[in-house]
């Protein structure tokens, strides 16, 4: 049996979004930016996408940038408000990918901005206090805080966290990489001013992804080069790309609440069925929480022991495909940076299992069943 259990790295593409795909891949489809016949068609495409997309996060289609995924959505959005606004400190957390980390340390590095990082408890859940005294402390920061964490799936409260922001005129960013098309978003009502997705995370194409720019936040382009996006991003649009995110989109919030259920369901019995097979396996960060984390993503925390260096490569030769930590990570047993915050116990074993509606409940008995092989026999 082959088991595909990282899903967080990336979910396969659905058929149905690559039959929209396709037509704009085999038939003669012009460059959006002509203003002949074929490059309208193209550019048609375009538009519809973005209204649709719109729709689907209640959003104005003059607020939806399409971007070549999440890594570039973040950086925009750091660099694009710095550019056009006063702001010289940021606040992030530990806990960020490093699509968002990164680009922060480069422009704290570069003497550009002021990094602070808001306090975690060992769960990884945000101190809201420390939070408003950092936002009392710096004028006009820039807060970026991600919607749900892609390694222990812990939600962050964007409504709370926005409130803080309002209160004290901060702009406020949020990843949503791993929520957006899993989790319904209403872009209008959340108090966010920035918001990131990536189509590969729900079973669209890699290499596509959306800014969300609330109408009046100031940001620059990061691309120079052209006029497309309405001046915000110089480049060729990738038009199939951009008609599989909107496809993938409206598929997922079709079906969000019967495959939300069927993947909760999943997880449940992935919780149980390790609980019952391996003493002393435990959950990093809030993963084991229904309400507090997403149910696409379980961080299993195995009992300590020695034989724990291979473990993903020993799940693969089993056919099973997992991650320890974010994709970047994968293959390198190192304990991932979000670990490290949590001060996770360097003895125990760690692997990070991601759901999706392909998943089955004989494929995670058998995950359970292989990883409960691969621990340590408690002493008798
Ligand atoms: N942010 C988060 C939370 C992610 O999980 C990922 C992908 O792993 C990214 C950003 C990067 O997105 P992309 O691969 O579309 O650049």
């Amino acid at each position: 049996m082959h088991v595909y259990l990282d899903n967080a790295a990336t979910t396969r593409l659905h058929p149905e979004v690559l039959e929209a795909m396709l037509p704009y891949m085999k038939d003669f489809c012009g460059n959006p930016s002509s203003v002949h016949a074929d490059g309208r068609k193209a550019k048609v495409a375009i538009e519809k996408a973005r209204k649709q997309v719109a729709e689907l996060l209640n959003a104005a289609p003059a607020e939806i940038f399409f971007t070549s995924g999440g890594t570039e959505g973040n950086n925009m959005a750091f660099h694009g408000l710095l550019a056009k606004t006063q702001t010289q400190h940021i606040i992030t957390s530990r806990l960020e990918h490093h699509a968002v980390l990164e680009p922060l340390k480069y422009l704290a590095e570069t003497g550009q901005i002021q990094l602070s990082y808001v306090a975690l408890d060992r769960q990884g859940r945000i101190q809201y206090d420390y939070l408003e005294e950092l936002l009392q402390r710096y004028p006009v920061p820039l807060v970026s805080l991600m919607h749900a964490n892609n390694e222990i799936g812990n939600f962050n409260d964007l409504e709370r966290i926005g409130s803080l922001c309002k209160a004290y005129k901060a702009f406020l960013h949020t990843d949503a990489v791993q929520t957006i098309g899993h989790c319904s978003l209403d872009l209008q009502a959340l108090p966010v001013d920035m918001a990131v997705g990536s189509a590969h995370k729900f079973h669209g194409p890699p290499g596509i992804g959306l800014l969300f720019i609330r109408s009046g936040t100031p940001v620059a382009p990061l691309l120079l080069g052209g006029a497309q996006e309405r001046n915000m991003r110089g480049g060729t649009e990738n038009v199939p790309a951009i008609v599989g995110l909107s496809k993938a989109l409206e598929l997922a919030y079709r079906d969000l609440a019967e495959d939300r259920a069927y993947i909760q369901g999943l997880k449940d019995r992935m919780i149980q069925g390790l609980k019952d097979r391996i003493p002393g396996v435990d959950f990093n960060g809030m993963s084991a929480e229904a309400e507090a984390s997403l149910y696409t993503i379980l961080n299993v925390s195995l009992p300590p022991a020695d034989s724990y260096e291979m473990l993903v490569f020993n799940l693969d030769i089993k056919q099973i495909s997992a991650s320890v930590g974010s994709a970047c990570a994968s293959g390198s047993q190192k304990v991932s940076h979000v670990l490290q915050a949590l001060e996770f116990d360097t003895r125990r074993g760690n692997i990070r299992l991601s759901f999706s509606k392909d998943n089955t409940a004989e494929e995670i008995d058998y995950v359970a069943e292989q990883l409960a092989a691969l621990c340590p026999k408690p002493r008798s």
